[in-house]
């Protein structure tokens, strides 16, 4: 990888990985280590827990320090600063070192109750294992409708399909983390990522339950963010349609010029076409500074990827003791 602040770690030292990405979830933490000791006690190859600490500026650190304290299966990650969930998980596929690594939200909304189930489908030979949620109504009916929207235009944009109501909540195989952490680029649209790798995916089905405390940190700027990096990552159609926006035009004013031209030849400049004009000009301008949009969405990236800087730093990394080794 070419992340310079990478700790080399020794892979596969237990079956399980549980990577949490976190940003202030304070409320949430001790509750949520509980549920996955519950929830992980009965994994025979040992369990890692492997939580991202994204830069947060509450009590989690201390909360953190003092979970790892007492269980020897928590590791702690800490970013320099808020770098984002995404980055926050692609540090915690690098650094997870099991066999099997779950990828889960920390505000209790993806039920660590259903690792059991997720661990016997990866058992069958499954690589990815997504979770969907069987219903959005926790959320307005505003984030509803424009989560469905964003899906069915990137569906229709991009070449790989990439299923609406499967969230960050996966199960993935040691040979799926390995192919996710060459994907080198900047870029993280992870669901575009998950879908992209391949293998053997299946989907199981869970309740999605209200977020326990605090509050989420989407903002809808930031969802428009995310929705503009998963349609440029995964697609060039914008490009193509502004291409053929610009073609038609320009046919058009074509047509429209040599109208104008006959009509003058035969009938003269009776009327002052100040309408027509108008109507021409702003369109021609609209188009152009769409099209330039659509183009600057794309160089912006580039731009962005060119640079190749790391996707986080890291400020601490605490591996968990783990004393149990898997079994084969
Ligand atoms: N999160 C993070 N970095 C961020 C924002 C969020 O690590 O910059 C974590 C957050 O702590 C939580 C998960 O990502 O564990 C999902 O965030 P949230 O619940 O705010 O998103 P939502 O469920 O509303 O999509
Ligand atoms: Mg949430």
């Amino acid at each position: 990888m070419n992340t310079p602040n990478r700790v080399p770690a020794p892979v596969q030292v237990c079956e399980l990985s549980v990577v949490i990405p976190l940003l202030n979830e304070e409320p949430n933490l001790p509750l949520l280590h509980r549920r996955l000791l519950g929830a992980t006690a009965g994994v025979p190859g040992g369990v890692e827990i492997l939580y991202v600490d994204d830069g947060s500026t509450d009590g989690s650190p201390a909360l953190l320090k003092q979970l790892q304290a007492t269980s020897h299966q928590v590791t702690v990650i800490r970013f320099s600063r808020n770098f984002g969930k995404e980055q926050a998980i692609t540090a915690g596929l690098q650094f997870a070192r099991g066999q099997a690594v779950i990828v889960m939200d920390a505000d209790l909304q993806h039920p660590p109750e259903m690792i059991p189930a997720m661990l016997a489908a990866w058992r069958e030979g499954t690589d990815v294992v997504s979770m969907r949620r069987r219903d959005r109504y926790d959320e307005t009916w505003l984030r509803r409708n424009a989560a469905h929207q964003f899906y069915r235009a990137i569906n229709r944009l991009s070449d790989i399909p990439i299923p609406e109501n499967v969230g960050d909540f996966r199960l993935f195989s040691r040979r799926a983390v390995d192919a996710l952490n060459q994907l080198p680029e900047r870029n993280r649209f992870m669901k575009g990522l998950f879908a992209w790798i391949g293998y053997r995916q299946c989907t199981l089905d869970y309740d999605h339950s209200e977020r326990a405390g605090g509050c989420s940190k989407w903002r809808f700027r930031q969802l428009w963010r995310f929705a503009m990096e998963g349609i440029t990552a995964f697609s060039i159609a914008p490009l193509k349609i502004a291409t053929k926006l610009g073609l038609l035009s320009a046919m058009l004013s074509f047509g429209l010029g040599i109208y104008f031209i006959v009509q003058t030849l035969i009938y003269g400049d009776p009327v002052p076409g100040f309408p027509t004009l108008i109507v021409v000009m702003l369109m021609l301008g609209g188009l152009q500074l769409l099209a330039i949009g659509v183009l600057g969405e794309y160089i912006g990236r580039l731009s962005l990827e060119s640079k190749r800087r790391p996707l986080f730093l890291i400020e601490s990394y605490e591996p968990a003791s783990l004393t149990v080794t898997a079994p084969h």
